[in-house]
């Protein structure tokens, strides 16, 4: 889909509303993590380079549609100006008098816009007070476009929109991965549960080449095809749509690859005594940590072929030693191949990026989504209510 870009406007000596995601993680007042805010930057600073005067949009934390003073995005101050090197003016209820009157230099920072129901009710009245508060608006929190709120999405009815420079390039990792991706394509789907991510394999197994399924989920698929998995996490009751999955891949000439050797140990638990051995032999007071070296060799092959890799979901228990071993292994795969320029990869999810920061393989990837629920909701192939407002 189209979408315009802080390059299709003319900034200047417009009020720009931008929706930013700054939701950072606060300790004793203090900001501990600025990653969201240092990603915000180059979109702040294009819009006054360009002779624009950003307004800040953003929610911090779930206030539930009330004042809590705890909430107040003030806190993000010190940090906000820190990342942008000016200061910046925090107004808690402004109004279109006072925003009309901003002159050029300014960059004002709004309080916490979910400090009102109407927010994430998506109340017109809201969206129409917000459109009276500048000339353009401008999205750059893809992380909340899952979402549709007033300053998500009803604003950007009102206004001008376009994307802001994080959003226009998460859109085009995410377009290059899965929307009109260089084939073939790989997917690699992990993590604990298939029941929190049938959606997403739904979708997938009709769109990529070869769908990898590891981790817990992966269970699942083995237990429904008449393997005892003994006491590994497993979800007997979704036997049924792990088979209907499976023959949906079939259809769709999509290649499932399940783990062909498997971990095992009695107890979760790091340095747990553990053996390989195939999926058909886990003892029945054992539990399915991780893949083995076969598995890993295997997909190593594939990623060896494909062009694209999209990946959701470690392979195993990465937390606990040695049960990261598939994850990592597969993850170094993946940095190698994009460092030599043979792969475009793309990752998220809130433990995957955690597991590919602890193999050390995040920075080699195309692309790292940290945008947790809207990446995921984008890989189940639904429409972002607060991307499709920009179009
Ligand atoms: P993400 O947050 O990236 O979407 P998930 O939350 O779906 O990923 O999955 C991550 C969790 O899956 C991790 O806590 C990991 O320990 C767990 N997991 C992976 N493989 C197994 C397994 N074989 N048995 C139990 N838990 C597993
Ligand atoms: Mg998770």
């Amino acid at each position: 889909m189209a979408w315009k870009t802080l390059d299709d406007m003319d900034l200047n000596g417009k009020r720009v509303l931008v929706r930013v995601d700054i939701n950072v993680p606060v300790e004793n007042g203090v900001v501990t993590d600025t990653t969201r805010i240092d990603r915000i930057v180059p979109t702040v600073k294009d819009i006054v380079a360009a002779g624009g005067i950003p307004i800040l949009l953003a929610h911090f934390g779930r206030p539930k549609g009330k004042v809590v003073p705890e909430m107040s995005l003030r806190v993000t101050l010190p940090a906000l100006e820190a990342a942008l090197g000016s200061s910046v003016t925090f107004i808690e209820v402004p109004n279109a008098d006072e925003m009309k009157a901003l002159t050029h230099g300014t960059i004002v920072l709004v309080e916490n816009t979910r400090f009102t129901p109407m927010e994430e009710e998506n109340n017109p009245e809201m969206a129409k007070y917000l459109a009276t508060l500048g000339d353009i608006y401008c999205n750059d929190a893809f992380s909340a476009a899952h979402r549709a709120h007033a300053t998500t999405e009803g604003v950007a009815h009102l206004l001008p929109s376009c994307a802001g420079r994080l959003m226009a390039e998460e859109l085009s990792a995410l377009e290059q991965a899965l929307g009109s991706p260089v084939r073939p394509v790989v997917a690699v789907v992990g993590g604990a549960k298939v029941s929190t991510k049938l959606d997403l394999l739904g979708n997938l197994v009709g769109k990529v080449d070869h769908l990898v399924i590891g981790g817990g989920m992966a269970n699942t698929f083995l237990a429904a095809q008449g393997i005892n998995v003994g006491k590994s996490l497993c979800e007997h009751d979704l036997a049924d749509t792990a088979r209907a999955i499976l023959a949906k891949a079939a259809d769709a000439g999509c290649e499932i690859i399940l783990p062909r050797d498997v971990v095992v140990a009695r107890e979760f638990k790091a340095n747990a005594d553990n053996k390989t051995v195939v999926p058909e032999s886990v003892p029945s007071d054992a539990m399915i940590l991780d893949a083995g070296p076969e598995t890993v060799a295997y997909i190593s092959e594939v990623l060896d072929r494909a062009e694209t890799l999209i990946w959701n979901g470690p392979l195993g228990a990465f937390e606990i030693e040695p049960f990261d071993a598939a994850t990592n292994a597969a993850a170094k795969k993946a940095a190698e191949l994009t460092k030599a320029g043979k792969l475009v990869s793309v990752a998220g999810g809130g433990d995957t990026v955690a597991a590919l920061n602890k193999a050390g393989a995040a920075e080699a990837f195309t692309y790292i989504s940290t945008a947790g629920g809207a990446f995921l909701e984008w890989m189940e192939g639904k429409v972002l209510p607060g991307v499709a407002a920009l179009g």
